[in-house]
């Protein structure tokens, strides 16, 4: 029995900790993650993003238990994990000039680009799609992982569908330690917003979900790039989406959760107030997640106020987004506030996630 920092438990053959490494030879212990893969099992493992579940991404057995432990609908494809070029060629053809440009610039990272897939790539991956959604990972666990397991890795966000992802072992192990084969720590994830989702068509990228690398950076390198609607939008039943996973609940904390914005800082502050005031007069509890600014007023304000600090910028921000809303759960709170950021940069990502977890529901 191995028990980490917060006092969980975990057996010692199936956990392995990676948080301090020291030495590149290190990542030598990773081999024994990699023949599980290679044969079929699932492991829990870091990316520079959120964690992953992985299994082999050409076994179609392996591949379905991913979806059996999330709960995941199948008709909702998972992204294939490389760590080399040579990989790409065996899943994925009929690649241009434009997506080779996006590659190019953007990997290893936080970007996942669909692609025709070969007939390499089980069905059961693509969702039934004829479509591939490949990544390149920027993290050295990821990679070792992959080049020991030698196969590309199908991974989705570590979490039950519908959850916040897990950006750290302690958020998701309860959910997940029973389902897995194996659990590779590598403590907190960098970046904390799962990646950028583009599908290019006639030479134009389309953002299907928005992440760490941002539609300026895109524009900058493909001349042109198209938010697709359904990122800040609600969907319409029935409506016919480009990617699968826009349908579904999302990123969702068990308790009722609002989301705050205004470009004009005073209206936002009053908003939060306002929201605040309304719980104490209806006796709930509320708690605030917001930025650096407001909590510092907040807590001058209100004296019992629970509020989660996010940090003093996006990246803070989509660093520790995913972990407060898991720890907000774990409050008596009755609804938790939110504060949202304007969509430029990254910060269309984190409001892309923030509508979702809070159902749309937004105070303007
Ligand atoms: P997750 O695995 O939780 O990071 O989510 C992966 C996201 O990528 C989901 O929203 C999927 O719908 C989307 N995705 C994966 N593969 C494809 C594909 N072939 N076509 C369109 N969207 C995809
Ligand atoms: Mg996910």
């Amino acid at each position: 029995i191995i028990v980490n920092k917060k006092g969980l438990q975990f057996i010692m053959n199936n956990y392995l900790d990676l948080k301090n490494i020291k030495a590149f030879s290190e990542y030598s212990k990773l081999e024994e993650a990699g023949q599980i893969i290679r044969n079929g099992g699932l492991v829990l493992f870091p990316t520079e993003t959120v964690y992953g579940l992985g299994a082999n991404g050409l076994n179609s057995e392996a591949v379905k238990n991913i979806y059996v432990a999330k709960g995941r609908s199948s008709d909702n494809p998972l992204i294939l994990h490389i760590s080399d070029i040579e990989m790409l060629g065996k899943i994925a053809k009929d690649i241009s000039d434009v997506e080779f440009k996006l590659m190019n610039a953007f990997w290893p990272g936080p970007f996942t680009i669909i692609l025709n897939k070969t007939d390499a790539v089980p069905s059961v991956v693509a969702g039934g799609l004829d479509t591939v959604g490949v990544r390149m990972p920027n993290n050295e666990i990821a990679k070792n992982l992959i080049k020991y397991a030698d196969v590309p890795i199908a991974a989705p966000s570590a979490n039950i569908s519908g959850r916040p992802s897990g950006t750290n072992v302690e958020d998701i192990d309860q959910e997940l330690k029973d389902r897995v084969d194996y659990i590779i720590d590598g403590g907190e994830c960098q970046i904390g917003v799962e990646s950028t989702v583009v599908r290019v068509i006639d030479g134009i990228p389309h953002i299907l979900r928005p992440g760490k690398i941002t539609a300026e950076e895109i524009k900058e390198v493909a001349g042109s790039v198209i938010i697709d609607k359904h990122i800040l939008g609600k969907l319409d039943a029935n409506e016919k989406v480009m990617s699968p996973g826009m349908k579904y609940k999302h990123y969702a904390p068990n308790t009722k959760c609002v989301l705050v914005y205004n470009d004009d800082k005073e209206i936002l502050r009053a908003n939060i107030c306002k929201t605040v005031g309304d719980c104490y007069t209806s006796n709930k509890v509320p708690l605030v997640i917001c930025l650096d600014e407001n909590a510092e007023f907040l807590k001058n304000m209100y004296q019992n106020l629970q509020i989660f600090n996010l940090g003093s910028s996006l990246d803070e921000m989509s660093k520790n987004i995913f972990t407060d809303l898991r720890k907000a759960d774990k409050t008596n709170a009755d609804l938790i506030i939110i504060q949202g950021v304007s969509t430029d940069g990254l910060g269309l990502a984190i409001m892309n996630r923030l509508l979702r977890a809070c159902n749309f529901n937004i105070i303007r």
